[in-house]
Protein backbone atom coordinates (compact mmCIF):
# COMPACT_ATOMS: atom_id res chain seq x y z
CA UNK A 1 0.00 0.00 0.00
CA UNK A 2 1.21 3.84 -0.59
CA UNK A 3 0.02 6.79 1.75
CA UNK A 4 0.14 10.19 0.88
CA UNK A 5 0.40 12.07 3.82
CA UNK A 6 -0.69 16.08 3.37
CA UNK A 7 1.84 15.91 0.54
CA UNK A 8 2.84 19.17 -0.76
CA UNK A 9 5.18 20.55 -3.64
CA UNK A 10 5.78 24.19 -4.03
CA UNK A 11 7.72 25.96 -7.43
CA UNK A 12 8.33 29.45 -5.73
CA UNK A 13 4.42 31.12 -5.45
CA UNK A 14 2.89 27.97 -7.30
CA UNK A 15 1.50 24.89 -5.20
CA UNK A 16 1.53 22.02 -7.52
CA UNK A 17 0.64 19.81 -5.19
CA UNK A 18 -1.05 20.85 -1.80
CA UNK A 19 -1.95 18.86 1.24
CA UNK A 20 -2.65 15.63 -0.60
CA UNK A 21 -3.73 12.61 1.42
CA UNK A 22 -4.52 9.64 -0.37
CA UNK A 23 -3.82 5.91 0.14
CA UNK A 24 -3.24 3.66 -2.45
CA UNK A 25 -4.36 0.03 -1.56
CA UNK A 26 -2.33 -3.01 -2.71
CA UNK A 27 -3.48 -4.80 -5.57
CA UNK A 28 -5.93 -2.10 -7.38
CA UNK A 29 -5.45 0.50 -10.07
CA UNK A 30 -6.02 4.13 -9.07
CA UNK A 31 -6.35 6.65 -11.74
CA UNK A 32 -4.90 10.47 -11.01
CA UNK A 33 -7.63 12.02 -13.10
CA UNK A 34 -7.29 15.93 -14.43
CA UNK A 35 -6.74 18.57 -16.83
CA UNK A 36 -3.33 19.58 -17.58
CA UNK A 37 -1.48 21.30 -14.97
CA UNK A 38 -3.43 20.11 -12.04
CA UNK A 39 -0.27 18.38 -10.35
CA UNK A 40 -0.72 14.56 -11.69
CA UNK A 41 2.94 14.05 -12.90
CA UNK A 42 4.51 15.69 -9.34
CA UNK A 43 2.57 13.28 -7.64
CA UNK A 44 3.62 10.50 -9.09
CA UNK A 45 7.28 11.88 -9.17
CA UNK A 46 6.71 12.50 -5.37
CA UNK A 47 5.58 8.99 -5.15
CA UNK A 48 9.05 7.44 -6.54
CA UNK A 49 11.22 10.15 -4.74
CA UNK A 50 12.01 12.00 -8.58
CA UNK A 51 10.79 15.25 -7.20
CA UNK A 52 11.08 15.63 -3.53
CA UNK A 53 8.93 16.84 -1.93
CA UNK A 54 8.28 20.38 -0.40
CA UNK A 55 6.51 18.75 3.29
CA UNK A 56 4.61 15.83 3.73
CA UNK A 57 5.04 12.40 3.37
CA UNK A 58 4.81 9.28 1.40
CA UNK A 59 5.13 5.61 2.61
CA UNK A 60 5.28 2.46 1.07
CA UNK A 61 4.44 -0.52 2.77
CA UNK A 62 4.29 1.65 5.97
CA UNK A 63 7.66 2.80 5.25
CA UNK A 64 8.92 6.77 4.83
CA UNK A 65 10.16 6.24 1.67
CA UNK A 66 12.77 9.13 2.40
CA UNK A 67 14.38 5.82 4.50
CA UNK A 68 14.44 3.59 1.34
CA UNK A 69 17.73 3.64 -0.73
CA UNK A 70 17.99 4.22 -4.11
CA UNK A 71 18.06 0.83 -4.70
CA UNK A 72 15.04 -0.53 -2.69
CA UNK A 73 12.92 2.34 -4.78
CA UNK A 74 13.70 1.00 -8.01
CA UNK A 75 13.00 -2.32 -6.32
CA UNK A 76 10.01 -1.34 -5.29
CA UNK A 77 7.93 1.00 -8.20
CA UNK A 78 8.70 0.41 -11.72
CA UNK A 79 8.03 3.66 -13.40
CA UNK A 80 6.42 3.83 -17.11
CA UNK A 81 6.12 7.51 -18.94
CA UNK A 82 4.51 8.24 -22.21
CA UNK A 83 7.12 8.03 -25.32
CA UNK A 84 8.28 5.61 -22.93
CA UNK A 85 12.13 7.06 -22.38
CA UNK A 86 13.71 3.81 -23.74
CA UNK A 87 17.78 4.32 -24.14
CA UNK A 88 17.65 4.85 -27.84
CA UNK A 89 21.12 3.56 -28.52
CA UNK A 90 20.70 0.32 -26.85
CA UNK A 91 18.83 -3.09 -28.14
CA UNK A 92 15.51 -3.71 -26.56
CA UNK A 93 16.86 -6.44 -24.11
CA UNK A 94 19.27 -4.31 -23.06
CA UNK A 95 16.95 -1.89 -22.23
CA UNK A 96 14.50 -4.38 -20.33
CA UNK A 97 17.98 -5.73 -18.70
CA UNK A 98 18.46 -1.97 -17.24
CA UNK A 99 16.94 -2.53 -13.85
CA UNK A 100 18.22 -5.82 -13.25
CA UNK A 101 21.40 -5.04 -14.29
CA UNK A 102 21.70 -2.68 -12.09
CA UNK A 103 20.49 -4.71 -8.80
CA UNK A 104 23.53 -7.11 -9.66
CA UNK A 105 21.37 -9.84 -10.83
CA UNK A 106 23.66 -12.40 -12.56
CA UNK A 107 24.17 -12.88 -16.56
CA UNK A 108 22.29 -16.12 -17.10
CA UNK A 109 18.74 -15.14 -14.70
CA UNK A 110 18.80 -11.15 -16.32
CA UNK A 111 18.54 -13.32 -19.80
CA UNK A 112 15.77 -15.57 -18.85
CA UNK A 113 13.84 -12.46 -17.04
CA UNK A 114 13.90 -10.64 -20.41
CA UNK A 115 12.53 -13.16 -22.62
CA UNK A 116 9.74 -13.88 -20.34
CA UNK A 117 8.92 -10.14 -19.99
CA UNK A 118 8.93 -9.57 -23.59
CA UNK A 119 6.84 -12.62 -24.04
CA UNK A 120 4.42 -11.41 -21.16
CA UNK A 121 4.26 -7.89 -22.86
CA UNK A 122 3.26 -9.79 -26.12
CA UNK A 123 6.78 -9.38 -27.89
CA UNK A 124 8.47 -12.66 -29.56
CA UNK A 125 11.83 -12.32 -27.97
CA UNK A 126 13.54 -13.74 -30.97
CA UNK A 127 12.28 -11.10 -32.76
CA UNK A 128 12.53 -8.09 -30.64
CA UNK A 129 15.58 -8.68 -28.57
CA UNK A 130 17.95 -6.71 -30.41
CA UNK A 131 15.90 -4.32 -32.21
CA UNK A 132 16.79 -1.14 -31.91
CA UNK A 133 14.09 1.23 -30.07
CA UNK A 134 13.85 3.55 -33.52
CA UNK A 135 12.82 -0.22 -35.35
CA UNK A 136 9.60 -0.22 -32.80
CA UNK A 137 6.04 0.93 -33.51
CA UNK A 138 4.32 3.55 -30.87
CA UNK A 139 3.05 0.40 -29.54
CA UNK A 140 6.19 -1.90 -29.56
CA UNK A 141 7.80 0.51 -27.76
CA UNK A 142 5.45 0.97 -25.03
CA UNK A 143 5.19 -2.36 -24.47
CA UNK A 144 8.91 -2.80 -24.01
CA UNK A 145 8.76 0.02 -20.95
CA UNK A 146 6.25 -2.06 -19.87
CA UNK A 147 8.34 -4.78 -19.72
CA UNK A 148 11.20 -2.85 -18.42
CA UNK A 149 8.77 -1.68 -15.75
CA UNK A 150 8.19 -4.96 -14.50
CA UNK A 151 12.02 -6.21 -14.98
CA UNK A 152 12.33 -6.45 -10.72
CA UNK A 153 8.87 -7.21 -10.16
CA UNK A 154 8.00 -4.51 -8.29
CA UNK A 155 4.63 -4.64 -6.15
CA UNK A 156 3.96 -1.06 -7.72
CA UNK A 157 3.52 0.48 -11.11
CA UNK A 158 3.58 4.26 -11.29
CA UNK A 159 2.37 5.16 -14.92
CA UNK A 160 2.24 8.42 -16.44
CA UNK A 161 -0.17 8.87 -19.73
CA UNK A 162 1.29 5.50 -20.93
CA UNK A 163 -1.19 5.15 -23.63
CA UNK A 164 -1.43 8.81 -24.47
CA UNK A 165 0.88 8.46 -27.54
CA UNK A 166 -0.74 5.52 -28.92
CA UNK A 167 -3.31 5.08 -32.22
CA UNK A 168 -6.44 3.93 -30.52
CA UNK A 169 -6.51 0.47 -31.29
CA UNK A 170 -2.68 0.17 -30.17
CA UNK A 171 -4.01 1.87 -27.10
CA UNK A 172 -6.98 -0.38 -26.20
CA UNK A 173 -4.79 -3.79 -27.18
CA UNK A 174 -2.15 -2.12 -24.44
CA UNK A 175 -4.61 -0.98 -22.06
CA UNK A 176 -6.54 -4.54 -21.93
CA UNK A 177 -3.02 -6.33 -20.99
CA UNK A 178 -1.89 -3.88 -18.41
CA UNK A 179 -4.99 -4.67 -17.13
CA UNK A 180 -4.48 -8.26 -17.35
CA UNK A 181 -0.73 -8.29 -15.72
CA UNK A 182 -2.19 -5.99 -13.13
CA UNK A 183 -4.59 -8.68 -11.85
CA UNK A 184 -2.81 -12.03 -12.77
CA UNK A 185 0.12 -10.56 -10.29
CA UNK A 186 -1.44 -8.29 -8.20
CA UNK A 187 0.20 -5.16 -9.34
CA UNK A 188 -0.56 -1.74 -7.27
CA UNK A 189 -1.43 0.66 -10.09
CA UNK A 190 -0.77 4.38 -9.75
CA UNK A 191 -2.48 5.57 -13.14
CA UNK A 192 -1.67 9.40 -14.43
CA UNK A 193 -4.25 10.31 -17.14
CA UNK A 194 -6.32 12.99 -18.54
CA UNK A 195 -8.94 11.00 -20.78
CA UNK A 196 -11.97 10.39 -18.41
CA UNK A 197 -12.92 6.80 -20.36
CA UNK A 198 -9.92 5.84 -19.65
CA UNK A 199 -9.84 6.48 -15.78
CA UNK A 200 -13.57 5.08 -15.63
CA UNK A 201 -12.49 1.51 -17.72
CA UNK A 202 -9.00 1.02 -15.86
CA UNK A 203 -9.53 2.15 -12.69
CA UNK A 204 -10.55 0.73 -8.83
CA UNK A 205 -10.51 3.99 -7.72
CA UNK A 206 -10.67 7.77 -9.03
CA UNK A 207 -8.94 10.50 -7.86
CA UNK A 208 -9.86 13.60 -9.42
CA UNK A 209 -7.18 16.30 -9.00
CA UNK A 210 -8.17 20.43 -9.23
CA UNK A 211 -5.52 22.78 -9.13
CA UNK A 212 -3.03 20.31 -7.21
CA UNK A 213 -5.76 19.67 -4.73
CA UNK A 214 -7.81 16.41 -4.33
CA UNK A 215 -11.40 17.13 -5.71
CA UNK A 216 -13.13 14.37 -5.54
CA UNK A 217 -12.23 10.58 -4.73
CA UNK A 218 -14.17 7.55 -5.41
CA UNK A 219 -14.85 4.69 -7.50
CA UNK A 220 -15.99 5.08 -11.06
CA UNK A 221 -19.32 4.29 -10.40
CA UNK A 222 -19.44 7.01 -7.42
CA UNK A 223 -17.88 9.36 -9.66
CA UNK A 224 -20.53 8.90 -12.71
CA UNK A 225 -23.50 9.01 -10.67
CA UNK A 226 -22.23 12.14 -8.91
CA UNK A 227 -23.94 15.43 -10.64
P1 LIG B 1 -0.03 17.59 -14.69
O1 LIG B 1 0.79 16.34 -14.62
O2 LIG B 1 -1.37 17.42 -14.04
O3 LIG B 1 -0.14 18.14 -16.07
P2 LIG B 1 2.20 18.79 -13.30
O4 LIG B 1 2.34 18.01 -12.07
O5 LIG B 1 3.12 18.50 -14.41
O6 LIG B 1 0.69 18.71 -13.81
O7 LIG B 1 2.33 20.33 -12.96
C1 LIG B 1 1.60 20.96 -11.91
C2 LIG B 1 1.98 22.43 -11.81
O8 LIG B 1 3.33 22.54 -11.34
C3 LIG B 1 1.92 23.17 -13.12
O9 LIG B 1 1.46 24.48 -12.85
C4 LIG B 1 3.35 23.18 -13.58
O10 LIG B 1 3.60 24.28 -14.38
C5 LIG B 1 4.10 23.26 -12.27
N1 LIG B 1 5.43 22.63 -12.34
C6 LIG B 1 5.66 21.32 -12.56
N2 LIG B 1 6.98 21.05 -12.55
C7 LIG B 1 7.59 22.25 -12.34
C8 LIG B 1 8.96 22.66 -12.24
N3 LIG B 1 9.96 21.76 -12.33
N4 LIG B 1 9.20 23.95 -12.01
C9 LIG B 1 8.21 24.83 -11.89
N5 LIG B 1 6.90 24.52 -11.97
C10 LIG B 1 6.59 23.25 -12.20
P1 LIG C 1 23.55 -5.03 -27.91
O1 LIG C 1 23.01 -3.90 -27.07
O2 LIG C 1 25.03 -5.05 -27.94
O3 LIG C 1 22.90 -5.13 -29.27
P2 LIG C 1 22.23 -7.54 -27.46
O4 LIG C 1 21.09 -7.06 -28.25
O5 LIG C 1 23.04 -8.67 -28.00
O6 LIG C 1 23.20 -6.33 -27.11
O7 LIG C 1 21.74 -7.96 -26.00
C1 LIG C 1 21.34 -6.97 -25.11
C2 LIG C 1 20.86 -7.53 -23.80
O8 LIG C 1 19.73 -8.32 -24.04
C3 LIG C 1 21.83 -8.42 -23.05
O9 LIG C 1 22.69 -7.73 -22.20
C4 LIG C 1 20.90 -9.25 -22.25
O10 LIG C 1 20.49 -8.56 -21.07
C5 LIG C 1 19.75 -9.39 -23.19
N1 LIG C 1 20.01 -10.58 -23.97
C6 LIG C 1 21.03 -10.84 -24.78
N2 LIG C 1 20.95 -12.06 -25.29
C7 LIG C 1 19.83 -12.56 -24.79
C8 LIG C 1 19.19 -13.82 -24.95
N3 LIG C 1 19.68 -14.80 -25.68
N4 LIG C 1 18.04 -14.00 -24.30
C9 LIG C 1 17.51 -13.03 -23.56
N5 LIG C 1 18.07 -11.84 -23.36
C10 LIG C 1 19.21 -11.62 -23.96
Amino acid sequence: MIDLRELTKRYGDTFAVRDLTLTFPVGTVTALLGPSGCGKTTTLRMINRLTEPTSGHVRLAGRDTRELSPEALRRGMGYVIQRVGLFPHLSVGRNVAAVPELLGWPAARVRARVDELLSLVGLEPGTFRHKRPAELSGGQAQRVGVARALAADPPVLLMDEPFGALDPIAREALQAEVLEIQRRLAKTVVLVTHDIPEALRMADFVALMQAGELAQFGTPDDLVRRP
